[in-house]
């Protein structure tokens, strides 16, 4: 029987165990009507695992009457530089489930089941200037990128941020404060779709054209980022990795759940690939079966690789493939360009030639 926590969900131990953690809301804080921002305590003793950087997300175990749990990820809108706490701001979805189970139940006091942060949708550095662009919810890692980027780093910054209407800007005096304090480093272009109409992919890219020379990250809803995206990378020929993307959606599956490692006949054993593995500043090796998730295996081998969604679908667990090559058996999220550069997702890869090296660290 599995150990019960006090939101009636199963307790996991093993190898997904050591990363589920229970945190406890110190409060709540209305952003706007539909938006709130969930701020966690972080006790001493967790504080090294909840260390995060600016644009890194939560997943949180949600209690369902019909499930069990669901899992959603939830982007950290608080800065690492800047705030003590760790803030998550999450919006109503029109019908969804998660977000409206937050908003309605999230108070001080309330227990959670919470993945460590992981996300690559992190500046390298903060001294380069920034071209920041978000509709509604989006701008919540935008906003850990922006107070990070104005407190820690040199950069400039421009935010360009859509919205439904005026009512529903997040943040919206926090970034008036922010922008009284930095006037010659921080620029807001607000955009209100009730006035405005609709930001199109031409509007995008005008908005965007006298910060080309910047790294850009876009966050929104699907067709916002599209046009964003489109803009930026066709129209203003901004390269490839200079523009970065966080795409929000759901996650179907249970991160939460236990891995199962098969039991390997003495065949699939003998017929192992290797692996060696960059983690941390450590590096390991291991025989790598060939059914075996690289993730699953590192997990099992006791070590703390990332993670968020196990579906190919965050890239949480995004790494390079420095020699050999791995398949991947779902990738909802790389492009043809990340996969040129060498990069997979440990929670799909399977290996494909006998030896691959393998850095998370680059
Ligand atoms: C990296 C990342 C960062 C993100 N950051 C943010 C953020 O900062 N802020 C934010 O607001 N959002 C963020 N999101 C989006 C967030 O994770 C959710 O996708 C969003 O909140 C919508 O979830 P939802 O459950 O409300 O809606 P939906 O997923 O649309 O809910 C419907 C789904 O829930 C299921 N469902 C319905 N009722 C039940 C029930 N009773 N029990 C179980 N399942 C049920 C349905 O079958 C259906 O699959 C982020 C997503 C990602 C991947």
């Amino acid at each position: 029987m599995p150990e019960e926590d006090n939101n009636g969900l199963p307790t996991n131990i093993g190898l997904v165990g050591s990363h589920v953690h229970t945190l406890k809301l110190a409060r709540v804080v209305a952003e706007t009507d539909d938006a709130r921002s969930l701020v966690f305590e972080i006790p001493v003793e967790l504080s090294t695992r909840f260390a995060y950087e600016p644009g890194q997300f939560l997943t949180l175990r949600i209690p369902s009457e019909r499930t069990g749990s669901v899992a959603r990820s939830y982007s950290l809108s608080s800065s690492p530089f800047a705030d003590d706490e760790l803030t998550v701001t999450v919006k109503r979805t029109i019908d969804g489930y998660a977000s409206n189970w937050l908003c309605d139940n999230a108070a001080a006091g309330l227990e959670l089941e919470v993945l460590q942060p992981s996300g690559m949708f992190v500046p390298k550095n903060l001294d380069t200037d920034l071209l920041l662009i978000a509709a509604g919810s989006g701008v919540t890692p935008v906003m850990s990128i922006l107070k990070s980027a104005l407190l820690k780093g040199s950069a400039k910054v421009t935010l360009i941020y859509a919205n439904r209407d005026e009512g529903s800007v997040i943040f919206a005096e926090e970034l008036r404060d922010l922008q009284a304090k930095h006037p010659d480093r921080l620029s807001i272009i607000h955009w209100i779709q009730s006035l405005q109409g609709l930001p199109s992919q031409t509007t995008l890219g005008a908005l965007a054209a006298p910060f080309h020379e910047r790294d850009a990250f876009i966050c929104g809803p699907g067709p916002f980022m599209a046009a964003a995206e489109t803009a930026l990378k066709t129209d203003l020929g901004m390269p490839h990795a200079r523009v970065h993307v966080e795409v929000f959606q759901s996650i179907d599956g249970d991160p939460f759940a236990e891995i199962v490692l098969n039991d390997l006949t003495a065949e699939e054993e003998a017929d192992a690939a290797q692996v060696e593995v960059i983690l941390d500043g450590e590096t390991h090796n291991f025989a790598w079966p060939r059914n075996t998730k690289l993730l699953d295996l590192l997990l099992s081998k006791g070590l703390d690789a990332p993670f968020s969604c196990r579906q190919g679908a965050c890239s949480a667990c995004a790494c390079i493939v420095t020699e050999g090559d791995v398949s991947m058996l779902i990738n909802e999220v790389l492009e043809p360009e990340d996969i040129a550069d060498g990069i997979r997702l440990g929670c799909q890869s399977l290996p494909l030639t006998d030896i691959v090296k393998v850095s998370y660290d680059e």
